[in-house]
């Protein structure tokens, strides 16, 4: 039985990997679960479960569960904080960890499992972009086996040569062109807003721009979803997990979201995955990984498909696929601003405080405001995170007190 550690276990991809999991009784074994504060879910998981740790961020809410651990005498051990964090990411019992927590917050964990050497199921997209080089250095030093979870980096790397490896030496220090690829085609399906009429955009309000057309997901990724950060995010974090160049990554509008990325070879060859839009088959090839197992996903019915659509992207309507590619080019700690800065604004957009139409405004003047310098050191990287965050509040304040809170 493999061990097994989750990351934000309470959240999307956290419920959905612990729903691959019941489903192969006897191969797995939950060795630690995370969430940030939410008690109920995860006491619910410990009883299915029967984790040997969990780990609250909050210290109030790891109070209440322990309290209602002890009171129901379950075996399970309590944490909070970083510490905790961890602990959870590194502990001996897992060989195999999924890292699932959101934003910049999963950065310090999963970098902590990646110097373990454990194999690294990388669903929290944040940290590759804030952070790439240094997570990709660590796991080439401890020997780690990164595995990408976000679907369209899953097809990509299902698509690419059998002897590329993520962080591996010889794929980094030869690049794809090497392997005979021509180039990346990264699907995104546009978002539910990719036909709204631009002047409506800029008061969408949070339940609209949560709700995806195709995929079911935790509110952030929902939101870059609409705004299209995410697939710009997405770009960033090919460019790491591919060793390549933007300029090596094109862009593809699919609305219908079957096929989840292409990769082009010299020859003409076009390869790609395709599957029913739900991460439990990127989380089943990463866990079973390198074999292959069920994964509760229903076969994929390409007589219902039909068709296929694509469409160059619309960087006018989605100004933050520019700002990312620009961050992606200028490379350093520019990445690491653009992640801060649009998780700033989103968390203001999800909060009320902030219109819709103004998050990529709020992106592009952190960006102008902010040096970009070498990414050398987490120490460098953490500040630039910081720096990015209070100058990107301080444009948002700004902004807010406004009169009529025109933002
Ligand atoms: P979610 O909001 O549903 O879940 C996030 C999890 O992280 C929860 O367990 C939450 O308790 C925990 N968490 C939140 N803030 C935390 C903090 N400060 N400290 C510790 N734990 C914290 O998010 P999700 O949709 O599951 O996405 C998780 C990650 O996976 C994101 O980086 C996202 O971009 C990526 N991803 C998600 C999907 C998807 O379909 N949901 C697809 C591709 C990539
Ligand atoms: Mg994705």
């Amino acid at each position: 039985m493999k061990g097994v550690s989750i990351l934000g276990s309470t959240g999307s991809i956290g419920v959905s990997t612990l729903d691959v999991i019941a489903r192969h009784p006897g191969r797995y074994r939950i060795v630690a679960l995370t969430a940030n504060r939410q008690v109920d879910r995860l006491l619910e998981q410990c009883r299915r479960y029967h984790p040997k740790l969990v780990v609250l961020k909050d210290e109030k809410s790891a109070r209440l569960l322990r309290q209602r651990v002890q009171a129901e005498g379950l075996d399970v051990m309590v944490q909070t904080g970083q510490q905790g964090l961890e602990k959870a990411a590194t502990h001996p019992e897992a060989q195999i960890v999924m890292a699932a927590i959101v934003g910049a917050a999963g950065l310090l964990p999963t970098l902590a499992a990646v110097k373990s050497a454990k194999q690294v199921l990388l669903a929290n997209k944040e940290p590759l972009v804030m952070a790439g080089d240094i997570i990709m250095q660590n796991a080439r030093q401890a020997g780690a086996a990164l595995l990408p979870i976000d679907s369209e980096h899953n097809a990509i790397y299902q698509c690419l040569p059998d002897r590329f490896e993520v962080a591996g030496e010889v794929s980094a220090s030869q690049g794809l062109a090497a392997m005979g690829v021509r180039r990346i085609l990264l699907t995104g399906s546009g978002g539910p807003f990719r036909s709204s009429d631009p002047q409506t955009l800029a008061n969408v309000t949070p339940a609209q721009a949560c709700k995806h057309p195709n995929w079911s997901m935790g509110p952030k990724i929902s939101v870059d979803s609409a705004t299209m950060m995410n697939k710009g995010l997405e770009l960033i974090e090919a460019c790491r997990l591919f060793a390549c160049g933007p300029d090596e990554i094109d862009i593809v509008v699919h609305p219908q979201s079957v096929i989840h990325s292409m990769v082009e070879y010299v020859d003409g060859s076009v390869l790609a995955q395709l599957g029913n839009p739900d991460m439990r088959t990127p989380i089943a090839h990463a866990l079973a990984w390198p074999g292959r197992m069920t994964s509760g996903v229903s076969p994929l019915d390409i007589f219902k498909v039909a068709r296929l659509d694509f469409e160059p992207p619309d960087s006018k309507r989605f100004p933050c696929l520019l700002l990312a590619r620009q961050s992606a080019l200028v490379g350093g700690t520019s990445p690491t601003i653009l992640n801060a800065a649009n998780e700033e604004a989103v968390t203001a957009f999800l909060d009320g405080v902030l219109a819709f139409g103004r998050i990529p405004a709020i992106i592009e003047q952190t960006l102008g405001s902010m040096e970009s310098v070498a990414a050398d050191s987490l120490d460098i990287v953490l500040q630039a995170d910081q720096e990015a965050r209070a100058c990107a509040r301080g444009i948002i304040g700004v902004l807010e007190t406004k009169p009529n809170k025109v933002i």
